[in-house]
């Protein structure tokens, strides 16, 4: 070894042992584990979590929400992470005129979601058919969708769900057990037609052995949105629901139109796209009358 060599070792070696120095000094080196040890001591809540972005920090938060109604939006979990996580893509307001172009589009991806069915477009009857026979799941929306004829009296609204089903079962071989209120069970708009009938209602659908549902993502394609602002609201709300209950309308053109943007979104980032099976995800808004 060179005299020059030896001399640029030593420079070297006193320059690691004075970054050692400094490094101990200012707690890099050594107390890696005392972060994580005094961040798990720390008893924190939920929004001071979301400030942390350590892989330890995020699984307990995960917990945590999991434990919380699933319909509050939180902005702690991955949004690009869909694992575990299940998308329930729902229509109501059919069959119509793009039913059958969606059913494609959901074959396509093997994408399976759930039609609340009606009768405003009878020429659209056999789509039920199809809906069944893809696996989807078949539910009622009542008939006439007339909230006169379905809000006026308990009576005229199970006798108009009691015909919607008869279809049903003409087009599926099976009667449903699974509900969705016209305007949902929060809906005000019946008031004007019966005080405290989605009380009533809510509770009959039980005694009878049905179940209802009501959605915790809102597409919003009933105010006519267009097809890029309804991509964006539902994929906003499966960024930020460990189950998503999606409302859409399969009369809209719209709604069929972003619907495969919806779809390889979730797929690429791992979320399952699911049917609904009566009773299980089911979410109940605040009724309000
Ligand atoms: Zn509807």
């Amino acid at each position: 070894m060179s005299k020059k060599v030896a001399v640029i070792s030593a420079v070297g070696i006193t320059a690691v042992a004075i970054f050692l120095i400094i490094a101990a000094n200012l707690g890099w080196i050594g107390s890696g584990n005392a972060e994580t040890t005094t961040t798990a001591a720390v008893p924190q809540t939920i929004t001071e979590i979301t400030t942390s972005s350590t892989t330890t920090t995020t699984t307990t938060t995960k917990s945590t929400i999991s434990t919380t109604k699933s319909d509050k939006p939180t902005k702690v979990m991955d949004p690009f992470d869909g694992t575990g996580r299940i998308v329930y893509l729902t229509f109501d307001d059919g069959p119509g005129k793009y039913t059958d172009q969606l059913l494609t589009i959901l074959k396509k991806y093997n994408v399976k979601a759930t039609f609340f069915v009606t009768n405003q477009f009878p020429a659209y009857q056999n789509c039920i058919a199809r809906e069944a026979a893809e696996g989807h799941t078949v539910a009622i929306h009542t008939y006439s969708h007339n909230y006169k004829t379905v809000y006026s009296s308990t009576e005229g609204y199970w006798k108009d769900v009691n015909k919607m089903n008869d279809i049903i079962q003409k087009q599926t071989g099976k009667k449903s057990n699974l509900i969705r209120f016209p305007g949902g069970a929060s809906n005000t708009v019946s008031r004007r037609y019966s005080d405290g009938i989605m009380t009533k209602l809510s509770k009959q659908v039980e005694e009878k052995g049905y179940y209802y549902t009501d959605w915790s993502v809102d597409s919003r394609d009933a105010e006519n949105k267009s097809t890029e602002s309804i991509v964006k609201n539902v994929v906003y709300g499966m960024k930020h629901n460990e189950v998503s209950v999606v409302l859409q309308h399969d009369i809209k053109k719209n709604t069929i139109d972003a619907m495969e943007q919806i779809i390889k979104w979730g797929l690429k980032n791992g979320y399952t796209f699911k049917a609904m099976t009566p009773g299980v995800d089911m979410v109940h808004q605040k009724i309000n009358n």
